[in-house]
């Protein structure tokens, strides 16, 4: 067993278990929303699929209408109309006009288009005072081209992803299974919401919001509930999870007599790492249980979030092949102090300003306060050693999909 790791080499742990391949279920476009693609889409069609207009207004030879202007209209007869979906017929020509809408192909022997702004009609003619001009057409495959691929696989399928595959004309698409995640919370203290709170209890809050970060990172959350400080309540209440891909533990990895996830972790799995050189979430744990990976998070509410997102989000984000990165990085300017940690990575919680550049304290920054989480959107990065004074640039993980 590994002991006192650095975020980076705890990460590369993590990510070394994500190896599992996800079966893929094809599923019809309404079901896929925030799915991730198991295939490389080509697009089957040219969008637009001939040259089409881009305007409401006349398509005709721009030839005949140079030098229209107010003073000296051009006058063209209108021999038919095509709105979107219903082509012309026929074709255009000299000193002839068809009446085109937006999405309307070309009609044949037209090659330029004058907006509909720019006309007066007078019964079988129209009058033009502008130049018909080319620009408003879109021509064919413009926006799409047949046998181009556009989406990859693992990419998300966002709103403008899942129209962009209706657009190439997929009706179906193949995505991976959403990986199971077991979250399970330990601890005699701990009781469900709703139950009556004893002496000394403490409400299990970990369990959803765990729940939130697995839905957000693609994951199937099955909720274990909780079990007490037993080794053999937790090694009954796995038994009937049924297949998972990742388990989370909360609490009992810490160095104290009843941390029992520890203490059945080491004796019937293999603990691959123990603690992590971080606050919070220093005691992370990292096992294996049969072929199962367990992240046995430290029960604080904001430890095992932090922990979960910083390790447990890019291993699902690794097992969905997913094209971006599990969160992103930027840089802002800290309008509070941010205290560091003797020898540990510290992720403290801000709430960021993208427009402002800046990023402040939430407040209490104890790990026991869940608040900071459900107010902050934002972890500060501080490197061993190293405090933030007000004004400083520090580093800066977006809490949510802000790139
Ligand atoms: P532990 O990691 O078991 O030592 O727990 C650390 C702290 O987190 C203790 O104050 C626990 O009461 C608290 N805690 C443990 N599990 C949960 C949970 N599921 N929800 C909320 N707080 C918890
Ligand atoms: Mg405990």
């Amino acid at each position: 067993m590994r002991t006192n790791l650095s975020v980076e080499e705890a990460l590369e742990a993590v990510l070394e278990a994500a190896q599992g391949e996800l079966s893929v279920e094809e599923l019809p476009l309404k079901e896929a929303f925030g799915r991730v693609l198991a295939e490389d889409l080509a697009s089957l069609v040219d969008h637009p699929d001939q040259d089409d207009t881009a305007i409401d207004g006349y398509a005709c030879r721009a030839e005949d209408t140079l030098g229209a202007s107010p003073e000296a209209p051009v006058r063209l007869r209108v021999i038919g109309e095509a709105p979107a979906g219903r082509p012309f017929p026929g074709e255009v020509g000299r000193g002839e006009a068809v009446a085109v809408y937006t999405g309307a192909p070309i009609p044949k022997g037209a090659d330029a288009v004058v907006r509909v702004e720019d006309t007066r009609r007078e019964g079988e003619y129209v009058l033009l005072f502008a130049p018909a001009s080319p620009k408003d057409i879109r021509p064919k495959g413009d926006d799409l081209r047949r046998g181009e691929v556009y989406l990859r696989r693992g990419d998300l399928l966002t709103p403008g992803r899942l129209g962009l595959a209706a657009a190439m004309g997929h009706a179906r698409l193949k995505v991976f299974r959403k990986p199971r995640v077991g979250i399970l919370s330990t601890g005699d203290e701990v009781v469900e919401p709703g139950e009556l709170l004893p002496f000394g209890g403490v409400y299990n809050s970990n369990a959803y919001s765990l729940l939130g970060l697995v839905l957000e990172a693609g994951g199937e959350p099955v909720l274990l509930g909780k079990v007490p400080d037993d080794p053999e309540a937790v090694l009954a209440r796995l038994g009937e999870a049924g297949p998972l891909d990742l388990l989370l533990t909360s609490g009992g990895v810490s160095m104290g007599e009843y941390d029992v996830v520890r203490k059945v972790l080491e004796r019937h799995g293999e603990v691959v790492f123990w603690k992590v050189r971080q606050q919070p979430g220093g005691p992370l744990l990292f096992a294996r249980l049969g072929g199962l990976p367990v992240l046995g998070l430290p029960g604080n509410p904001v430890s095992s979030m932090v922990t979960f997102f910083l390790y447990g989000r890019p291993f699902l984000f690794r097992l969905l092949k997913r094209t971006e990165p599990p969160y992103g990085r930027l840089k802002a300017r800290a309008l509070t102090p941010f205290k560091g940690a003797k020898g540990k990575k510290v992720f403290r919680r801000g709430v960021l300003s993208v427009a402002e550049g800046t990023v402040r304290s939430t407040g209490n920054q104890s790990s026991g306060v869940l608040r900071s989480m459900a107010f902050g959107n934002a972890l500060v990065v501080l490197p061993p050693d190293q405090d933030a004074r007000e004004g400083e640039e520090v580093e800066v993980i977006p809490l949510t999909f802000v790139p």
